[in-house]
């Protein structure tokens, strides 16, 4: 049994659905567990759903419902079926359509968090609603689960933690049903253990998912299909030298999403790593074309550099408000404060005027984050930042990408250089 995966970009319009079953006729012979995410930008326009109810703005939220609504059965609309299944599938998917709206009909009663996961999930829920059913009428048949009903979470809504041994045991029906069916089901979605409340595994976590069902599954492999031929070791849009990395071990690609790299979600390759599963990341444009193998097997070593660049960040400067070095203590109170508030420092730095560190400019978590310490530390900021990550660096590499940069505060270990630049110059 194998596990493909299909994004957003790779579900996000009646064209696209249509290339999803062509590449799945492509595979006829293989068992297949298909993991779907959101269509296109849904999860997005759900979270607009979210923010309006919560502010408690009837007309806004209305608005993206319909929007919502609309997106959908607008796809149902252009897929190649006759008008009867149209009908039918729009009416079926109208019922999913129906929940979301009395859901949000009623004023949020819990804690933020806990809501956006009873709404968020219907953007999973509605596209494998419309893909299973559009698969069955073409032929392609296959069985809707909801995964709400196997991966089992901790209450931490958004931001989840499997439970793998409620999840190992919940998913043993699926095991036998895989036995003689293809399966489709939702990436991200999950289950709060002991609830009915649905939890979600983090922002793009379908991938995750996806890596969840191969592990407890015994999948032989994981296809993430993407709109790129593979993993590249650079952006392409960015620099003209980025080229297709054939294979990968499973370590450099952990490594990889590591400092940023955003082709896969950080957390999937280390179930496929535990079960020796290789996942391939393959375009969903050429389905017949080979893409990036992650593998036991691979050399462990990639002898091309690989650069990665992190946009919009930030870099804080911690100075003490006596003038004092920044000593243990105050590093401690510092690090809580970065757990508190979920914020990772990629690159931290300390001298004998300041301790440094290099985040995400994300205005959410660093506003409140610099206000909760601003009384112990006098700290500055510098924004419109670029972290460059140059791993398996050679010297020659680092002089094209760094000549008439303004270097704010770089770092270098031994396969991976990181400096931190203050012009916008990719
Ligand atoms: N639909 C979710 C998101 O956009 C999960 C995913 O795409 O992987 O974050
Ligand atoms: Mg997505």
């Amino acid at each position: 049994m194998r596990v493909f995966k299909f994004g957003g970009a790779s579900v996000k319009s009646a064209d696209a659905l249509k290339n999803v079953h062509h590449v799945l006729t492509l595979f006829a012979q293989d068992r297949l567990l298909i993991v779907v995410s959101a269509m296109g930008k849904t999860t997005n326009e759900l979270e607009k759903i979210i923010e309006t109810w919560y502010k408690n703005d009837a007309s806004q939220c209305r608005r993206h419902c319909e929007a919502v609504a609309a997106y959908h059965l607008n796809i149902i609309h252009g897929l190649d079926l006759t008008a009867d299944q149209k009908s039918d599938l729009a009416a079926s998917t109208q019922v999913w359509l129906d929940m979301l709206g009395a859901l949000v009909a009623q004023p949020p009663v819990a804690s933020y968090n806990l809501h956006y996961d009873q709404i968020i999930c219907f953007g999973e829920l509605l596209a494998t609603h419309i893909i299973s059913h559009y698969l069955n009428f073409l032929g392609y048949k296959n069985t809707w689960i909801d995964a709400r009903n196997y991966l089992i979470t901790n209450h931490n809504h958004r931001n989840a933690s499997i439970n793998w041994q409620a999840t190992q045991k919940a998913l043993e029906p699926v095991a036998a049903q895989l036995r003689t069916q293809n399966v489709v089901t939702q990436g991200f979605i999950a289950r709060a253990n002991d609830s009915t409340l649905t939890t979600t595994l983090g922002r793009e976590g379908s991938d995750f998912t996806a890596s969840i069902l191969a592990h407890c599954l015994q999948a032989t492999q994981v296809t993430i299909w993407k709109d790129v031929a593979g993993v590249l070791n650079a952006d392409p849009k960015l620099f003209a030298f980025a080229q297709k990395i054939n294979e990968l071990s499973y370590q450099e690609a952990i490594s990889l999403t590591y400092y940023g790299a955003s082709v896969i979600h950080p957390k999937t390759v280390h179930p496929l790593q535990i079960k020796n599963i290789p996942l391939e990341v393959r375009s969903f444009l050429e389905p017949t074309k080979l893409g990036t193998l992650i593998h036991e097997q691979a050399p462990a070593q990639l002898h091309i550099p690989c650069i990665i660049l992190k946009k919009d960040q930030i870099l804080l400067y911690f100075h003490s408000n006596d003038l004092a070095f920044i000593e243990e203590a105050q590093l401690a109170t510092i690090y809580a404060h970065l757990q508190k508030y979920s914020i990772r420092a990629h690159l931290t730095q300390n001298t004998a005027r300041y301790f440094a560190i290099c985040t995400d400019n994300d205005g959410f978590k660093i506003q409140p984050f610099i206000a909760d310490l601003h009384q112990i530390f006098d700290i500055k900021t510098t924004t419109n930042l670029h972290l460059l990550n140059i791993r398996h660096f050679q010297p020659q590499i680092i002089a094209e990408l760094t000549a008439n940069q303004n270097i704010l505060m770089e770092h270098r270990s031994r396969t991976t250089a990181q400096f931190v630049l203050a012009q916008q110059t990719f």
